[in-house]
């Protein structure tokens, strides 16, 4: 066992603070990362405050780690010391189910291992990446292409995936209308890959306060949805909305928003049920989807393809003492647009 700094929460009500966590003997198919940067995603934020059912606290999360692979077990083939890597969400799976068959491990029909609040094979409670160190096993580590600066990569390992899996699984492309709903940590990813993909770019947001920006990352477009002309003036007008927000929305007036035959896939993750009338969806034959970040190999791709298009992270670096004013900046969506901290900060 490696003793590791972290930090972590208590409680769902007290401030993160230093602690250490416990990391398993690296076995045969285990690296151990020295992490360098790890990403504030809100659903960090919706487990510690145990919004999505009740957690084990102490409790460290953090799942967008990026780091330098310090040690290899004798079995590992596809990671060496030295390596620039990355872990996201998940650290391991069944892989014998159908879903991780095909590749999609975020789905697997026995439960993903998640990188912290899972229980691992062992039993224990996995830890994240709010650590200076962390152990996993090789499969489900990502090669982090040398171009992408290590902190602008971290958030890629979860915002990055969650938005590029179901940007691509609904084809958006050349002549395909995207509305982006929510300008956070996924939204500001989702607008720069719906853009390098070709797509016509729409960002939804509360205000225009973040305006300027959002035509920075790639939008054509940008509406406030505080205003209701928004809805009439935007009616029937998108192929694909991808809804990042952590809070309930009116499903029907953004489902109004949708062409015939257009999808609204929700990433956004608020621990309410939302209500929704069916004559919605009857009125364009649209369809309401979800979208669970991303599996191993697309992880990947999305990686490569973010070197390729020179795309990465727009990033606030912190120190670890300032996790706890930054998560109150996530919950007044109040970032521009991902908070990462500097995991030499951890102690
Ligand atoms: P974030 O950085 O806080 O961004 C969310 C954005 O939603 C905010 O910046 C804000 O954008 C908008 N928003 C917040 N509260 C709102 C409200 N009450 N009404 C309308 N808009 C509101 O969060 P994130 O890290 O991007 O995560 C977003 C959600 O995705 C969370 O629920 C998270 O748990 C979930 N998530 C899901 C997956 C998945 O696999 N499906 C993966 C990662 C995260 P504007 O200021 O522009 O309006
Ligand atoms: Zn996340
Ligand atoms: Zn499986």
């Amino acid at each position: 066992m490696l003793t590791v700094s972290a930090y972590a929460a208590p409680s769902a009500t007290d401030p993160l603070v230093p602690t250490t966590v416990q990391r398993r003997d690296v076995g045969p198919k285990d690296v151990l990362i020295a992490i360098r940067y790890a990403g504030i995603c809100h659903s960090d934020i919706h487990t510690v405050l145990g919004e999505w059912g009740p957690v084990q606290y102490p409790l460290t999360v953090g799942h967008e780690i990026v780091g330098e692979v310090v040690e290899v077990g004798d079995q590992v083939t596809r990671h060496a010391v030295g390596d620039r890597v990355g872990v996201g969400c998940m650290v391991n799976s069944c892989r014998e189910c159908e879903s991780c068959r095909a590749g999609e491990e975020q789905y697997c029909l026995n439960g993903n291992v998640g990188t912290y609040a899972s229980v691992d094979r062992d039993g224990t409670i996995t830890q994240g990446g709010y650590s200076t160190h962390i152990v996993v096993d090789e499969d489900f580590v990502l090669k982090v292409p040398e171009s992408i600066p290590y902190e602008a990569a971290a958030p890629l390992l979860c915002a990055g995936i969650t938005t590029y899996s179901p940007l691509r699984h609904w084809k958006a492309g050349k002549g395909s209308r995207v509305a982006v709903v929510g300008l956070g940590g996924l939204g500001h990813m989702a607008v720069k890959f719906a853009h390098a993909l070709g797509a016509e770019v729409t960002v939804l947001s509360q205000s225009l306060r973040k305006k300027e920006d959002g035509l920075r990352l790639g939008a054509d477009h940008y509406y406030a949805t505080s205003d209701p002309a928004t809805f009439t003036d935007l009616a029937r007008s998108f192929d694909l909305i991808i809804n990042t927000v952590s809070a309930p929305l009116d499903l029907d007036a953004y489902l109004g928003l949708l062409a015939l035959n257009g999808t609204m896939v929700n990433v956004g993750a608020p621990p309410e049920a939302l209500p929704l009338h069916v004559f919605t969806l009857f009125s364009g034959r649209t369809s309401f989807a979800g979208s669970s970040i991303g599996g191993i190999r697309e992880t990947q791709e999305m990686l490569d393809f973010c070197a390729e298009h020179g795309i990465a992270c727009d990033v606030e670096l912190i120190a670890a003492d300032a996790i706890n004013e930054a998560y109150e900046r996530v919950l007044a969506s109040d970032v521009r647009y991902r908070f990462v901290i500097d995991a030499s900060t951890f102690g």
